[in-house]
């Protein structure tokens, strides 16, 4: 069998090998990270095998790997929530040394489930930033929903939807790279069109959706779990309402998403709400217009899904970046992008 190692990997299991992890702090100074705001970005934390029937790309790691990951977090770091982070820029005050933000986007039941009795366990608090109108509703995330459906065997799609040739492609193309190309394709279109086009999907595969196991694989947090959370070292933030792609909503869309989703998380959890993620957060998926959003909603913060540690004092709130846990993030590479984050960050 051949192994396929990036360079990076075997950098890291290398210097995982020969340095004992007390050297990861020496790194992480040098690098100059240490004093700089550094933070995680994590969607969900669950064991899988290859049939997962939806997204597999959204699975950060599994509760092994993520508790490998707390273990080096709360010994070598300084695990800091989200409301010190807010209070720090606000007053123009240093960052703890060595701080580490941990997050989560969407908002999936394993962030209950499997993620906070690690996150107790370690005492690591978190900011999981949730899309509002799936929390407390038996609703797939859209995204996921597709997954479902391409995934599926008895898929219909119609010839006039536009994800019809996508779909329908040579036998040796992956369901998983069809998904893939799917949502790259649905990122690209109006948001109109993309609910056209999920509208459509959903139509012609009602039988198919009332089979979909998402109870068991995809179901999102509820109020109760999000107050208990929120009681006990886990905070909130706003990964809007229904998690479109924000570039692609006019004007008075984008600041309905933005406040209608930062009204229900502090009606519900009684307490200001300051931060969001920007949903999908990549550098098409945000823009000054999207900035504008978020500052006029009443924010203080904006996260995107770009890699990379921010200055601090932070010159760019609306544009904070994160690093990127992947289930194919080992314990060593993760260590290594922690304290060498322009080295190893992806
Ligand atoms: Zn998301």
């Amino acid at each position: 069998m051949e192994l396929k190692i990036s360079k990076k990997e075997l950098l890291a299991r290398v210097i995982n090998l020969f340095l004992p992890d007390f050297f990861f702090r020496v790194f992480s100074k040098l690098s100059g990270s240490n004093g700089k705001l550094t933070v995680l970005a994590y969607h969900r934390i669950l064991d899988f095998n290859d049939n997962f029937p939806f997204d597999i790309d959204l699975i950060s790691a599994t509760p092994k790997q993520f508790e490998d990951q707390l273990k080096h977090v709360s010994k070598f770091y300084n695990p800091i929530d989200i409301e010190s982070v807010v209070e720090c820029y606000k007053s123009n005050k240093k960052l703890p040394k060595n701080s580490v933000l941990v997050t989560f986007d969407d908002g999936f039941l394993d962030n209950y489930s499997n993620a906070f009795p690690l996150l107790k366990k370690y005492n690591v608090p978190a900011t999981i930033f949730i899309s509002t109108d799936y929390i407390g509703s038996d609703s797939t995330l859209w995204f996921d929903q597709l997954a479902f459906l391409i995934l599926s065997d008895d898929l219909n799609v119609s010839e006039d939807n536009p994800l019809f040739n996508f779909i329908n492609q040579d036998s040796a193309v992956s369901k998983r790279k069809i998904l893939e190309t799917c949502l790259e394709e649905l990122k690209l279109v109006s948001n109109k069109e993309r609910l056209n086009i999920l509208d459509n999907l959903a139509k012609s595969n009602e039988v198919l959706i009332r089979k979909m196991p998402c109870k068991e694989f995809s179901s999102t947090l509820n109020w109760n779990q999000v107050n208990e959370m929120n009681d006990s070292l886990i905070s909130f933030g706003s990964h809007t309402a229904s998690h479109p792609i924000l570039t692609r909503l006019n004007d008075d869309e984008k600041l309905l998403e933005m406040t209608s989703s930062k009204t229900v998380i502090e009606e519900n959890l009684k307490q200001t709400i300051d931060t969001v993620a920007y949903p999908v957060g990549t550098d098409s998926a945000y823009d000054e217009s999207v900035v504008k959003s978020t500052q006029s909603a009443g924010y203080e913060l904006g996260f995107t899904y770009v890699s990379g540690v921010n200055d601090w004092p932070l010159d760019q709130p609306y544009k904070i970046k994160r690093l990127h846990v992947e289930q194919y993030t080992s314990t060593p590479l993760f260590k290594c992008m922690l304290s060498m984050p322009r080295i190893f960050g992806y």
